[in-house]
């Protein structure tokens, strides 16, 4: 993988993490504009306080490690980019 194809915030789709909580490589690269199964905009940030979201190596608790919200309510916050 090319360093320029990826983005270096972490990203996330809440919706796939509720369904298994782990992190997605794809989720990280340039041309991966929105979750295809969710049809969902990826967070790049908590929206409950704004923090970036950590590596995923502490992602342990699935939890933002600043307000404390479960990745998996972040659901919510995404935007549905493609109607399914
Ligand atoms: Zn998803
Ligand atoms: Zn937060």
């Amino acid at each position: 993988m090319e360093i320029c194809s990826v983005v270096h915030t972490i990203r996330l789709c809440a919706a796939c993490y509720a369904e298994q909580p782990h992190h997605r490589t794809h989720w990280q690269y340039k041309a991966t504009a929105y979750c295809e199964p969710h049809g969902l905009a990826l967070l790049s940030r908590c929206p409950c306080c704004k923090a970036s979201f950590p590596i995923p190596a502490e992602w342990g608790a699935g939890i933002c490690l600043r307000c404390g919200k479960a990745f998996a309510d972040l659901a919510e916050f995404q935007k549905q980019v493609v109607k399914l």
